[in-house]
């Protein structure tokens, strides 16, 4: 069966074509129906062998489930067949792939992005909890998308769902260990809830491209899933490093995103001992970003006084071009209005404006010493004009819904 001359399984109605993923017990195919509209699915294979009578059951149960329901953010089982070796589900196909792969290829998502896949899931829930379904195995892989572009999220693979009501208590261990709530992992009792635990993992996972509780062994994540220690995120422990080579800016802009997240937990927090603890380390990073935002302030002066020789330069290569003597006087009106340090906006417009221009220039600039210094100097306005979109945008942000979050980081601060 293994190796090149390996076929997927035959089936009357389907043709089937390329492998879409697989688990424990079923491989997942792109098929084709062939008749009428050649309409697309994908087929979930399970090979008859593979199954002891638990995994039978869990089929049923997903069968079962998938046929009496019909929901926008759960993917539709069409029809089921069978033969001898397999059984087949035959369900909507999803071209989004799942969101495990989605996540990975844009390394993490957008928090707006997230925000609507959460709504979707919990919709996705709040139906099946209505219904006295539980999941029990929610995790990027068993959440697919309806399209690459403009993607509505599907709740996929009910191989370990179950009919459980609020008051179920129940013992069997279901799911993957990086998604499993305490009560679960630690195997006492759980109920229905543990589903909600996963949504939280998997909306972390989406926002910062890995799982909380991340780990190299059974028994490292054992500990801390138990632990009530603060997660400590990717975008921290980034920072730090980037601190530690000495890339002020890098590290600075690193810690202001991080406070962004640690600010709301902050106030969520509702355990005394957690929220002093995230206090501290909030207060932490708060003044070491400061701290670092003087350094990146300071050396963006050095780069432009270090930029003014051979401004001059420049300068002087282009008296008999009337049209780049002007540009580059747009570019230092630019700059003085930058130092004199009142109106960003007003010295941003000024440098768009001489970066349009400088631009078309040399774009017929020929080769030289001239078209050089105009590159070298295209660069460093580009980079201020950069620097100064960020300074706006985090002012805007701040004055636009942020108040909370600033009045936040405020009374962290002075809560010394
Ligand atoms: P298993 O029980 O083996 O985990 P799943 O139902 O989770 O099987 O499917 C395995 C993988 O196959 C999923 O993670 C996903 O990548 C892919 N897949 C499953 N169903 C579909 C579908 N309807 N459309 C597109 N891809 C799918
Ligand atoms: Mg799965």
């Amino acid at each position: 069966m293994a190796g090149a001359g390996w076929a997927p399984p035959r089936l009357d109605e389907y043709i089937l074509t390329e492998p879409l993923g697989s688990g424990t017990y079923a491989t997942v195919y792109k098929a084709y129906r062939k008749r009428d509209t050649r309409e697309v699915v994908a087929i979930k294979c399970v090979n008859k062998r593979s199954l002891n009578r638990a995994s039978v059951e869990n089929l049923l149960t997903e069968i079962e489930i998938l046929k009496t329901i019909r929901h926008p953010n759960i993917v539709e089982l069409k029809d089921f067949q069978w033969d001898g070796d397999h059984i087949y589900l035959i369900m909507e196909f999803c071209a989004g792939g799942d969101l495990s792969r989605f996540i990975r290829m844009r390394r993490m998502l957008p928090e707006k992005v997230a925000r609507v896949f959460l709504q979707q899931l919990a919709c996705a829930l709040k139906f099946l909890h209505d219904r006295n379904i539980s999941h029990l195995d929610l995790k990027p892989q068993n959440i697919l998308l309806s399209a690459p572009e403009n993607p509505q999220l599907k709740l996929a693979d009910f191989g370990f769902a179950q009919y459980m009501s609020p008051w179920d208590e129940k013992h069997v261990l279901r799911g993957s260990p990086l998604y499993m709530a305490p009560e679960m992992v630690c195997r006492q009792h759980y109920d229905a809830r543990v589903d909600l635990w996963s949504v939280g993992v998997i909306l972390y996972e989406a926002l910062f491209g890995k799982p909380p509780f991340a780990s190299r062994s059974f028994a490292e994540l054992e500990e801390k899933i138990r632990s009530d220690r603060a997660v400590e995120t990717d975008l921290v422990v980034e920072a730090v490093r980037k601190d530690q080579e000495g890339d002020a800016a890098a590290a600075f802009s690193l810690y202001r995103k991080a406070l962004e997240y640690f600010v709301p937990a902050l106030h969520y927090e509702s355990d005394v001992r957690r929220k002093e603890a995230i206090r501290a380390k909030v207060r932490q990073y708060i003044s070491r970003a400061e701290e670092l935002k003087v350094l990146v302030t300071s050396s963006n002066k050095n780069l432009l006084e270090k930029g003014n020789p051979a401004r001059e330069l420049l300068k002087e290569m282009a008296k008999d071009k009337p049209r780049l003597c002007a540009a580059l006087e747009v570019a230092s009106a630019a700059i003085a209005k930058e130092e004199e340090g009142r109106d960003d906006s007003d010295a941003l417009e000024l440098y768009q404006q001489s970066l349009g221009e400088l631009l078309l220039l040399l774009a017929a600039e020929p080769a030289g010493r001239r078209r050089e210094l105009l590159h070298a100097e295209i660069q460093t306005l580009m980079a201020r004009a950069e620097y100064l979109k960020d300074q706006i945008k985090m002012r805007e942000a701040q004055s636009m819904g942020k108040e909370a979050l600033a009045e936040s980081v405020r009374s962290a601060c002075t809560l010394q």
